[in-house]
């Protein structure tokens, strides 16, 4: 059975799960399925309502891409096209893609862009 900590809310980052997590009082080994409902409350008030300040760039270089995104396999890589939303292309940034940086993110929206682009001007 998965616990709350681990099975995260997948649009999420696992880092700022864990910690919206351990703010509502969640204790790390709790289960989905034993979670009580001031907790759960709690956890969706964090999730709605937590203001993070931003007060400057990491020093880790984390920045460079945003983590995240439309799940691949939602995707045709063929034509970029949405396998939920017909008719919907997807590229770069909009897909759950993230290299480390030194042109990979760069190649990643080019190259979807591109096939995106040949797809929508076949239709
Ligand atoms: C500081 C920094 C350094 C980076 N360095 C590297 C690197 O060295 N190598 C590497 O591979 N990657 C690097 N990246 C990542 C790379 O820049 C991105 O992955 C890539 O640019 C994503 O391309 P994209 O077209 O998907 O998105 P973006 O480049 O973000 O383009 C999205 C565009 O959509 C526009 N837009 C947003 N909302 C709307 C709207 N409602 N209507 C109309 N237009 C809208 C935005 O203004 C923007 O022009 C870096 C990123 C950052 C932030």
């Amino acid at each position: 059975m998965q616990t709350v900590l681990r099975a995260r809310w997948n649009p999420l980052p696992a880092r700022l799960w864990e910690q919206l997590v351990l703010q509502a009082g969640i204790a790390p080994d709790t289960q989905w399925t034993r979670l009580a409902k001031p907790e759960a409350l709690k956890l969706v008030s964090l999730l709605t309502a937590t203001e993070l300040p931003v007060d400057g760039k990491s020093m880790n270089k984390e920045e460079f891409v945003t983590c995240g995104g439309i799940p691949l396999p939602e995707v045709d890589f063929k034509t970029m096209e949405s396998r939920i939303v017909p008719g919907i292309h997807l590229a770069g940034e909009a897909l759950d893609i993230d290299g480390i940086t030194g042109g990979f993110n760069f190649q990643a929206a080019w190259t979807t862009g591109w096939l995106a682009g040949q797809a929508m001007a076949r239709l």
